[in-house]
């Protein structure tokens, strides 16, 4: 089907198309395509623009990321679908970043196919392709991750995380960075800088601060950053959003 450009939807649609054929290629599964459609209605919700506060949540992020000593960046299925470029991004601004391959409904081919979209965009080495080492506290193949990577990285940046998941990384004293539209998962409420902006714009904008703040600098130290303030801010947001709606006229209150 072709899409037309005119279509006030024109950019939904096409991530939707994009993801269709990422199921028909097995780089994402059907539950994928559901994890999508709630982060969207998130999205539409936040008025599909990253908001003052998650903007401040992406420049601390690439500031903890470059404080890290280990940071790796986890990838399932959508984040590869949706945002393998701004991963690689991520990965040319920061190269001691590990990448590793990270899916809750794990197959080898899978993984295969989730690396291989990364090193078509020039990602040079992806990890947990084989994984070999577990986390503990999770069920038998979720628990699985890289003994190089997410094992003993310190930063872990999480985008669509589980929050299972995130809880199991926190519970091992890691520090988490999560990107998940939805302020209300427990992966945003687990997370100790919930970043609530959608996949590939946020990855963009923290490779635009990695880019921008260069070398590590200080290495260790780690600016404060205020996790309940900004899942409130993103629930105000929310909020703000839907009174606006709500005040318009019905004649006014057509889609953008
Ligand atoms: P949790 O396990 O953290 O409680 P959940 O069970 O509600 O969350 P999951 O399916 O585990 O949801 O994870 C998918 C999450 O990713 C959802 O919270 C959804 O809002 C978010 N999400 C989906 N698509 C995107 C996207 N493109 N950008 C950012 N977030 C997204
Ligand atoms: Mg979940």
């Amino acid at each position: 089907m072709r899409l037309s450009r005119r279509h006030p939807r024109y950019r939904s649609l096409v991530v939707r198309a994009r993801l269709a054929r990422s199921l028909e290629s097995g780089l994402i599964v059907p539950e994928g395509l559901i994890a999508q459609g709630r982060g969207e209605a998130f999205d539409y919700l936040l008025g599909e623009r990253t908001s003052p506060s998650a903007r401040r949540a992406e420049r601390v992020a690439a500031e903890w990321l470059l404080a890290a000593r280990r940071p790796v960046v986890s990838v399932n299925g959508n984040v590869a679908a949706l945002a393998a470029k701004e991963v690689a991004r991520v990965a040319r601004a920061l190269p001691r970043i590990r990448v590793e391959v990270n899916l809750f409904h794990r197959t080898p081919a899978r993984a295969r196919a989730v690396a291989r979209t990364l090193s078509r965009v020039g990602v040079r080495e992806v990890l947990g392709v084989r994984p070999t080492a577990t986390i503990p506290g999770l069920p038998s193949d979720r628990a699985l991750v890289d003994r190089r990577g997410i094992f003993v990285a310190d930063v872990c940046l999480v985008p669509l995380e589980d929050g299972d998941r995130t809880e199991a990384l926190r519970a091992r004293g890691q520090t988490v960075i999560s990107v998940d539209l939805n302020p209300l998962s427990r992966t945003s409420r687990a997370a100790d800088l919930p970043i609530v902006d959608e996949v590939a714009r946020a990855l963009g904008h923290i490779a635009d601060d990695l880019e921008r703040l260069g070398q590590p600098g200080e290495r260790g130290r780690r600016r404060p950053f205020d996790r309940e303030a900004a899942l409130s801010a993103a629930l105000d947001t929310i909020y703000r959003e839907l009174k606006r709606a709500a005040a318009r006229p019905r004649s006014a209150r057509r889609r953008r």
